[in-house]
């Protein structure tokens, strides 16, 4: 009587372990609509593409006693619960690591993990904050997360969600990390993509006497929501008419975090800022030679939001200027340069928006009583960006695809290696597994002296250098290793032979994005803005890498008045004259005479560049994580064109090939994957034995009897009929016998 096909919860247990075997399996329960699958500990969750009645309340009221929940089907929520009590039982922070690749249904997991959690802590209620924990997603959403090919609602960034408990078990509090916000969106995306979902609720939200205050109009007229000029469409998350809910929706959730409407203005006129700033376009000047800029108005709106001189903002658009021995040197920019310089601001103001808003989130999150934080403990739930692998793919694809290698280095040592060295521990004989190995794949970038990223930073503080001459560099380092192709042809062009497979990253723009500066001048400009926010943007602490330095006295509520914003008149500007003519003509004046000065913008020291930033947010979070116990969500994704009922099996195979599942599933069922404690065993086996009423004491001797007299009924089949129990049921018996037998100690 084997099992039917769909009816498997756990895959450890199929009696022929082959790849199809698997793959059939995961396909018939999605038939079934089933979507939960265990291996051993770890839960695989196939996204349904629909709303399936398995979430809610009362479901999730079911999977929160840990003794009941081997007789449930898998869930999500028995994932949490399973942690949650192994928080209480074992004392050790826990962790649960969901991964998958975009719109494998990473977020939506993580979602219904510390709503589960916040269940668990029934009994020791502090309802407001559990609530604002899951009340601030929208918030985070709607800044984070954009409109992409795989996923209508993608996040854009990685997540650590913290949840913190007091020693009696109620949550006190919860701390967000983000991680590798895609910041390039903020000033472009591709076609069929869209930007970040707030500048279209902006754009389609505001009431009109707002939009006059932004100086905004149209949508059609910001480049980065219509790249194509006409092209716009609104995300799928918000038409047009929906986008008026989503913006009140978000005023509302905005005033739960404790924004004023007067924060609030200062908030979206900072973005109303990136929509003016990313307009600006450059031009050579042809009487002068020169770069001017054709649409001036932009730069008067977003000066006036982000409180700043016009002409100042002009002057650090045109030109570098720096001080070298108290020599002030001043560099044109060419178009492009100028053209960097407006991306890069405006990607550095989104960013630090962003973080800024997330440390205000943790603020409210965590303003609770800090005494006493050394009895407090964690559960980590991290929601990261998965494995990308496009047509094109560049340096954020190569940071991403790092991070993964980096998980899945973490994956294989849980589950392979302590796997193995708990065996030797308990002198059971090894099984014989082979798994991947991809420390040899993180050596290749994370060496400190000659690995990828290393030759990167060299080649950046070289003047001359050249997205080429970098390649040409990491062909020479490189190409005798077994994860390095060379391109055919000369171009700035190489492979990388991930765990999860090939992928060719060009690398055009390698060199700025890591440098990822946005030039002193720019960045001096901000710290001397009039607008609070945007001085608090650029002089905190916040780094691109997520590490918030949280200032503990919070900000008092109504704390700013917004500044009044004008357009300002120009009478002082001749009929022919523009800002950037003029600015322009100023600039060259300088460089003709040289000579020293005080200084309009000096120039800070400190050259840190976005690889080192990333390689260090990675090493926090592994530091964060390493010292917790895991818990290992894998999300699939069943199809690529984001559809209900429809299973791709070559694109699952995928999947389950790069994530390891095949050999974790070898592993599990090679090895011993349950391991009951004898308390438990007993509870769930005595009936086996012993008379049902039996009171009996927790004891080997006792388990060895169960085991003994089971092992005369061997043959599953039979037991079965004997018993009339599931035959899965009987299946880990079989092999809680046999882990029982293999243990020398017992
Ligand atoms: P990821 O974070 O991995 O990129 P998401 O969690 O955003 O993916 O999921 C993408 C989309 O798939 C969601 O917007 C939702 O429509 C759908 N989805 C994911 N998980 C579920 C689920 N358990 N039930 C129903 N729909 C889901
Ligand atoms: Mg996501």
């Amino acid at each position: 009587m084997a099992p039917r096909k769909g009816e498997v919860n756990d895959l450890t247990v199929l009696p022929e372990l082959t790849e199809l075997g698997i793959l059939e399996e995961l396909q018939a329960r999605y038939r079934r609509d089933i979507i939960y699958t265990n291996i051993g500990d770890i839960l695989i969750a196939v996204n349904p593409y629909k709303d399936l009645s398995i979430y809610g309340p009362e479901i999730g009221e079911q999977y929160t006693h840990e003794e009941y929940l081997h007789t449930l089907p898998p869930h999500v929520y028995a994932v949490a619960t399973r942690c949650n009590s192994s928080l209480w039982n074992n004392g050790l922070q826990q962790c649960i690591l969901v991964s998958g690749e975009s719109g494998a249904g990473k977020t939506e997991s993580a979602k219904m993990l510390i709503s589960q959690l916040v269940r668990c802590s029934r009994g020791h209620r502090n309802k407001g904050l559990e609530e604002q924990i899951l009340e601030v997603n929208p918030l985070l959403e709607a800044f984070g997360n954009a409109e992409t090919v795989m996923n209508n609602n993608s996040s854009r960034f990685g997540k650590l969600i913290e949840i913190i408990f007091s020693p009696n078990g109620s949550i006190t509090g919860a701390q967000i990390t983000e991680h590798m916000l895609e910041k390039c969106r903020a000033v472009g995306q591709s076609v069929q993509e869209n930007n970040f979902h707030i500048f279209y609720y902006l754009l389609a939200g505001l009431r009109p006497e707002e939009l006059d205050l932004y100086f905004l109009s149209n949508p059609e007229r910001y480049r980065i929501v219509d790249p194509g000029h006409g092209l716009l469409v609104f995300p799928d998350v918000c038409n047009f008419t929906s986008c008026k809910a989503m913006l009140d929706g978000l005023r509302h959730t905005l005033g739960i975090v404790g924004f004023s409407t007067q924060d609030m203005q200062l908030i979206f006129g900072t973005l109303a800022a990136i929509l003016h700033l990313t307009n600006i376009e450059f031009v050579i000047d042809p009487d002068t030679d020169s770069v001017i800029i054709i649409n001036e108005d932009e730069i008067d709106y977003a000066s006036v939001l982000l409180s700043v001189q016009p002409e100042d903002m002009v002057a650090v658009l045109l030109a570098n200027i720096s001080f070298v021995r108290g020599e002030r040197i001043v560099n044109l920019k060419t178009v492009p340069q100028a053209c960097d310089g407006r991306d890069a601001l405006s990607k550095a103001i989104y960013s630090r928006l962003f973080s800024w808003i997330v440390q205000q989130i943790n603020l409210m999150l965590c303003d609770r009583s800090e005494a006493d934080r050394s009895a407090i403990t964690f559960i980590y739930v991290l929601d990261m960006a998965g494995f990308e692998n496009f047509l094109v793919n560049s340096f954020e694809q190569l940071c991403i695809n790092v991070a993964n290698e980096q998980f899945q280095s973490y994956f294989n040592n849980y589950v392979f290696h302590l796997e193995l060295a708990e065996y030797e521990r308990e002198g059971v004989k090894q099984p014989k597994i082979k798994f991947n190995d991809n420390q040899g794949i993180l050596d290749l970038f994370l060496q400190r002296n000659n690995g990828l990223f290393a030759v990167l930073d060299d080649e950046c503080c070289l003047a001359k250098m050249t997205d080429m001459t970098m390649v040409d560099k990491l062909n020479q380092a490189f190409v005798r290793t077994e994860y390095y192709r060379k391109s055919r042809h000369r171009d700035p062009v190489f492979t990388i032979a991930h765990y999860a497979g090939l992928v060719t990253y060009n690398a055009v723009g390698f060199l700025d994005k890591n440098r990822d500066t946005m030039g002193t001048n720019l960045k001096s400009l901000m710290e001397n803005s009039h607008n609070k926010l945007i001085t608090e943007l650029f002089t905190s602490q916040i780094l691109d890498t997520g590490t918030l330095h949280v200032n503990k006295k919070g900000r008092g509520k109504n704390s700013w008045t917004p500044p009044e914003w004008k357009k300002p008149h120009r009478p002082d500007l001749g009929p022919e004259e523009t800002l950037s003519r003029r600015a322009g003509r100023k600039l060259r004046e300088k460089m003709k005479s040289g000579g020293g000065g005080s200084g309009d913008f000096q120039l800070s020291t400190g050259a840190n560049t976005a690889s080192g930033y990333f390689r260090n947010s990675l090493s926090q979070l592994m530091v964060k994580i390493s010292s917790a116990e895991p818990h290992f969500i894998r999300c699939i994704k069943p199809n690529g064109s984001k559809t209900a009922n429809s299973f791709d099996p070559k694109l699952v195979l995928n999947q389950l090939h790069s994530t390891g599942v095949i050999e974790t599933t070898r592993i599990r069922r090679l090895g011993y994957s349950t391991r009951l404690s004898f308390q438990e065993f007993l509870e769930r086996y005595k009936f086996l034995v012993f008379p049902l009423t039996a009171a009996i004491q927790t004891h080997p001797d006792n388990c060895k009897i169960i085991l003994e007299i089971f092992l005369k009924y061997w043959h599953v089949d039979e037991l079965s009929r004997l018993l009339n129990r599931q035959y899965e049921q009987l299946r880990t018996v079989q092999r809680l016998v046999r882990g029982f037998l293999a243990r020398q100690h017992f």
